[in-house]
């Protein structure tokens, strides 16, 4: 099977990590982002310095065109896709429901939702041996927030997340026979800049006490169980979930 991965929002964070550890694993990758070509090229010139391939890729997985035309673009510059990380997700202001507006709650569910849903389209229509390709491995980057819901901070997050796991378990069933295994990984607190964009940078910090192992966690070991999920040791695992949480 050809080795080439999109890890979505793979300029930063969790999927900047994943991407070092998969071309580790000899994957051409292509490094999605929606707006930060700076970091992103910063990822894809790391990752060609140790003699890999990859490339960087602008797009919002929230449009429909720009995911028609990514996966096009992949199978022009890296040939069949083989795994793919939806790992590009969004969370907005915390705040408690009685502000929280359609436009936002739409906005949340575009990205972490639709975008998800469009990406596995793509990705199960190159897969898939129904449709003569070579099988495939899809892992979708959830949250612990999911199952905790969010209180007070984004619930509309937790809710989002909440439909990207039951979409990895009917996807995962839906396409197994057809060659490809879905899984998800669901991160607790993780040091990156995601908690800027709930407003408030020092989350982790504040948090941590609520973790029972009393820390954040490094976007290095989310990775870890990504790449575990994408290899070939976990072979008959598909529809299942891993918590990298501390113990949340
Ligand atoms: P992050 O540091 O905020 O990075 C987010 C990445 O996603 C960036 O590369 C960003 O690109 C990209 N992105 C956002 N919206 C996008 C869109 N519409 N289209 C394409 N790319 C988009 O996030 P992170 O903390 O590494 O989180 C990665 C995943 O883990 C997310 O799904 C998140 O929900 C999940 N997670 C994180 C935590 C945590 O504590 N950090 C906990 C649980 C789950 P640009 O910079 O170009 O906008």
């Amino acid at each position: 099977m050809s080795k080439v991965a999109l890890v979505t929002g793979g300029s930063r964070g969790i999927g900047a990590a994943t991407a070092y550890k998969l071309a580790e694993e000899g994957y051409s990758i292509c490094i999605n982002y929606r707006s930060d070509a700076v970091s992103a090229m910063r990822v894809v010139q790391k990752i060609q310095n140790k003699g890999k391939k990859a490339v960087a890729i602008k797009a919002d997985i929230s449009q429909e065109e720009d995911v028609i035309c990514l996966f096009s673009l992949i199978d022009e510059q890296l040939g069949p896709i083989s795994l793919l990380v939806n790992n590009a997700g969004m969370l907005l202001k915390q705040m408690s429901i009685e502000t929280m507006d359609a436009e936002r709650i739409n906005q949340t569910f575009q990205t972490n939702v639709t975008g998800t849903f469009l990406c596995c389209r793509e990705a199960v229509k190159r897969m898939s041996k129904k449709h003569h390709g070579e099988g495939g491995v899809i892992v979708n980057v959830s949250s612990v927030a999911a199952r905790l819901g969010a209180p007070n901070e984004y619930i509309d997050y937790a809710a989002s997340k909440g439909a990207v796991d039951t979409l990895t378990i009917g996807l995962a069933a839906e396409v197994a026979e057809h060659g490809i295994r879905v899984n998800g990984v669901r991160p607790g607190i993780i040091k990156t800049e995601m908690h800027a964009s709930g407003g408030e940078p020092d989350r982790v910090n504040r948090v941590k006490e609520a973790v029972p192992m009393k820390r954040g966690g490094e976007p290095e070991e989310v990775a870890e169980a990504i790449i575990w999920l994408a290899s070939e040791k976990s072979v008959y695992t598909t529809g299942s979930f891993i918590e990298v949480a501390g113990g949340r």
